[in-house]
């Protein structure tokens, strides 16, 4: 990957470089920052950068053969660790136990999803449903890996994505890190310091990362992913600087959630049972993934329905359409019911995530929302209708 390929973090790529130039590399580093931030895009342009022939003040080449390779993820001193599925049962070709019998479909994600998360992965990988691990044999196996002299080029470098799943075993490094054999630069990309064994973590020199911005990640939308302007602010407003996250929502849904939500709406509105009930029947169609996506979505709206409700500057964060309709919905909720609604919907995200039923969520939801317009009599008394009463 190239540094102009990595999205923001200018300072950063600057520093990085600097540090080659200089002749300063650290020798152990942790990319830390949150999901989505592109910490291991940058380890990729980073890695490239060090082994690279001819490298300029702003970027690789891109045009030697170190490059070349480091682009396929296929340079023979760039090394990868990563969370996987160990498979140790079945026919020679399906035992797959450490890292390097994973690396077919792991170059492929690099080249697909080069900013996906840990979830993104491991389902790229499995249909069923395990948990990934960094195992006691990929410990040896980079331990043998980095102990061969660099193949063609300065630099031998592991990057090891998610350095949260090195449990115990992960002290096998531990000398390793602290004695590498010539030329080795450890890149470590994680996002969570508390779930890295401490015997690491005081080992690495830490790199931080910050969120993305807005304008980042509609930029990225729009020019490398062809999502049209609107959709791609819309997007990058709910993706709170994850690009993971902004991906999966434009792959969920190229169509804008506004129109779904205003259907929703107008249907409680009328208090239109079969229109409600049709809406419902589309709604649990949907993946889990999508549902709380859209949910997602309604609270952002929800939020600026409330910010306007309380005379706050409008921040543009809302289309026109989207912002005709969040006042006529406004006009006709209280704040603090609209403030409830959005602590509804973060529950029912609480529990699509726990796979409840979304046939009954959505009935519930549905349902409250038509009584909640027209005030109804609460002859029918649901725990969530008294606090809903204007
Ligand atoms: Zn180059």
């Amino acid at each position: 990957m190239l540094f102009r390929e990595v999205i923001g973090h200018e300072a950063l790529k600057h520093r990085l470089i600097s540090s080659v130039q200089q002749n300063r590399v650290p020798h152990a580093q942790l990319f830390l920052g949150p999901e989505g931030c592109g910490n291991l895009p940058m380890a990729l342009a980073f890695a490239q950068y060090l082994n690279c022939e001819s490298p300029g003040n702003t970027d690789s080449c891109g045009q030697c053969p170190s490059c070349q390779k480091a682009l396929k993820n296929i340079h023979p001193d760039i090394h990868f660790t990563f969370p996987f599925i160990a498979i140790s049962t079945g026919k020679k070709e399906e035992i797959k136990e450490k890292c390097a019998d994973w690396l077919p479909e792991w170059r492929t994600f690099l080249q697909q999803q080069p900013y996906g998360n840990y979830n993104n992965w491991i389902n790229f990988i499995q249909k069923e449903n395990k948990q990934g691990n960094i195992n006691a044999k990929e410990c040896g196996d980079i331990i043998h890996r980095l102990s061969f002299k660099t193949f063609e080029s300065s630099w031998k470098v592991l990057v090891l994505w998610l350095p949260e799943f090195l449990e115990k075993e992960g002290n096998r490094l531990l000398k390793l890190i602290e004695e590498p054999p010539e030329q080795t630069i450890f890149l470590f990309v994680g996002h969570n310091p508390d779930r890295i064994i401490n015997t690491i973590l005081s080992r690495l020199q830490i790199v931080p990362f910050g969120r993305l911005q807005e304008d980042e990640v509609a930029w990225y939308l729009q020019e490398e992913q062809g999502v049209p302007a609107q959709s791609a602010r819309q997007v990058a407003v709910l993706s709170n600087g994850n690009i993971a996250r902004a991906a999966e929502l434009v792959q969920v849904s190229q169509e804008s959630y506004t129109s779904t939500l205003r259907q929703w709406m107008l249907a409680c509105h009328a208090y239109d049972i079969t229109d409600m009930f049709a809406w419902n029947e589309q709604f649990i169609k949907w993946g889990r993934e999508q549902q709380k996506q859209f949910f997602f979505y309604c609270i952002h709206f929800f939020r600026e329905v409330y910010l306007m409700q309380h005379g706050a500057a409008v921040l543009n964060r809302l289309t026109e359409d989207e912002m005709n309709f969040a006042q006529k919905l406004g006009g006709k909720l209280s704040a603090a019911s609209v403030e409830r609604i959005m602590e509804l919907f973060d529950t029912y995200i609480y529990f699509i995530e726990r796979n409840a039923s979304a046939r009954i969520l959505i009935t519930q939801m549905t349902v409250s929302f038509a009584h909640f317009f027209h005030r109804h009599p609460a002859d029918i008394r649901h725990p969530f209708y008294a606090e809903w009463e204007l």
